[in-house]
């Protein structure tokens, strides 16, 4: 079982995306705030990441929400998974200010549910109907909401993940955090510290203009990183998107990990200790079905986008099934036991957790896993889904998997081609164990493409 994706027309897979005060404007998030605060009553926790327009819009976003009544609680500057742990099961609602991976120009808005999870498909096509038919009206001037400032909530998230981590892992540890001058560095490098790691911390000075590096965190971007690495002797770097709900390493080598093997550790790492179903969309690695199987657990694919691998573990749950991990091969991981979000401080806290339990340098560990060759592409084409449908008659003798576009199963590899939600593009992915066969099928599938016309 999985949960079904569903189209919407302003919220893409992650929220509302944007560049701020263009497509973003103060407007726009005064409006989504209202027709939020008109749909969740209550108490709504807010918080920001640490882009120059967020102060600007979170204002707009919090009068939205007090012309509806609402008591609005002000978090401040913290990672998306922050504030999804403070507002689970005490709030009625949320809304973070962030754009995530994007560069420093853009914002955005993700909703969050009184559960702490991502708003669904479903709730958010409703609240998109509100925003666009405006089906509220403000309250009157003796019903207006109010403020409370609480950046003290953080402290909360800190310690969730702390106390999972009780016997100080990471002692003679030395570890490099980079935040990317985004919320985590008021969170990871104090998180580590806590794990008894000596922490070195690059680009760890909150700025929105993002001088260090971007947000997103590109193997070019994290050559500082890796040089204080190497430098220091430390077991791994670690660093974070915009929002740090993913988490990337660099290993005691200054390597870049793969997102995909990454996973692969992590998931082999957690299979060991209990046993139950890993659930991930249909574009992640094969490497990390490969280690699962092989723990006796099992895996469970879903359409792309956290929401959906969020959504299906509770669903799964919700129906007896023993869901231990989540994750996308992104660096976005989900750990059940401590909430139902990607979670880059608490990603980082495992791989501490995972060196000190092998003893083994992070390089050698991410060497006992399966290899597999991942190719990306994307095609720009006005009409994606006549392309997806054209490649399923192209291969209709082969496995086809329908979860998101088409997904084609090739002896040991796999090809999946689906359509942006938000862009008029599609993206192309193709995962093999060998280097060969990757571009045998690379080359394959753009012939087909090609035909198209
Ligand atoms: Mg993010």
């Amino acid at each position: 079982m999985t949960v079904k994706k569903m189209q919407k027309r302003l919220f893409g897979t992650n929220g509302v995306r944007g560049i701020a005060g263009k497509d973003l404007t103060p407007e726009l998030v005064l409006t989504i705030g209202a027709a939020l605060g008109s749909m969740r009553k209550g108490r709504i926790a807010v918080g920001r990441d640490t882009r120059t327009s967020g102060e600007m819009l979170v204002k707009a976003l919090k009068a939205g929400l007090m012309s509806m009544d609402c008591t609005v609680v002000d978090c401040g500057i913290l990672p998306t998974p922050a504030l999804q742990y403070i507002i689970k099961d005490t709030f009625d609602g949320g809304a973070m200010i962030t754009a995530s991976h994007n560069p420093p120009e853009y914002n955005g808005v993700k909703i969050i549910e009184p559960d702490g999870t991502e708003m669904g498909d479903e709730e958010t096509i409703l609240l998109e109907q509100r925003i666009f038919d405006r089906s509220f009206s403000p309250v009157t001037w003796d019903q207006a909401g109010s403020e409370i400032q609480s950046p003290e909530l953080i402290e909360q998230y800190i310690e969730g993940i702390t106390r999972q981590f009780p016997n100080t892992p990471g002692k003679n540890m030395t570890v490099v955090a980079d935040p990317g001058s985004g919320p985590a560095c008021l969170t990871t490098p104090r998180i580590l510290t806590s794990l008894g790691c000596r922490v070195l911390t690059i680009n760890g000075i909150m700025d929105g203009t993002f001088p260090g590096r971007l947000p997103e965190p590109s193997v070019d971007g994290l050559k500082n990183c890796a040089a204080l690495v190497t430098s220091s002797g430390a077991a791994f770097g670690v660093a974070h998107d915009g929002d740090a709900d993913r988490a990337v390493f660099i290993d005691e080598k200054g390597q870049f990990v793969e997102e995909n093997q990454q996973f692969a550790l992590i998931a082999r790492h957690i299979c060991r200790t209990k046993k139950g179903v890993v659930v991930t969309p249909v574009s992640t690695g094969y490497n990390v079905e490969t280690v699962v199987t092989n723990e006796n657990c099992s895996i469970e694919y879903t359409p792309v986008g956290s929401i959906y691998v969020a959504r299906t573990m509770r669903a799964l749950l919700a129906r007896g099934k023993p869901v231990i991990f989540g994750g996308e091969g992104n660096g976005g991981l989900i750990y059940p036991e401590h909430q139902f979000c990607r979670d880059g401080g608490m990603t980082a806290a495992m791989m501490v957790s995972i060196l000190a339990t092998s003893g083994k340098p992070l390089s050698e560990l991410i060497a006992e896993l399966p290899p597999r060759i991942i190719l990306k592409d994307k095609i720009t084409t006005p009409d994606g889904n006549r392309m997806i449908d054209f490649v399923k008659t192209r291969y209709s003798q082969d496995l086809l998997d329908e979860t998101d576009g088409v997904k084609i199963h090739k002896h040991n590899s796999w090809i999946l081609i689906r359509a942006s939600g938000t862009e008029p593009i599609v993206r192309i992915i193709i995962d093999s164990d060998s280097y060969d066969e990757a571009c045998e099928l690379q080359k394959e599938i753009n012939n087909h493409i090609s035909q198209l016309s």
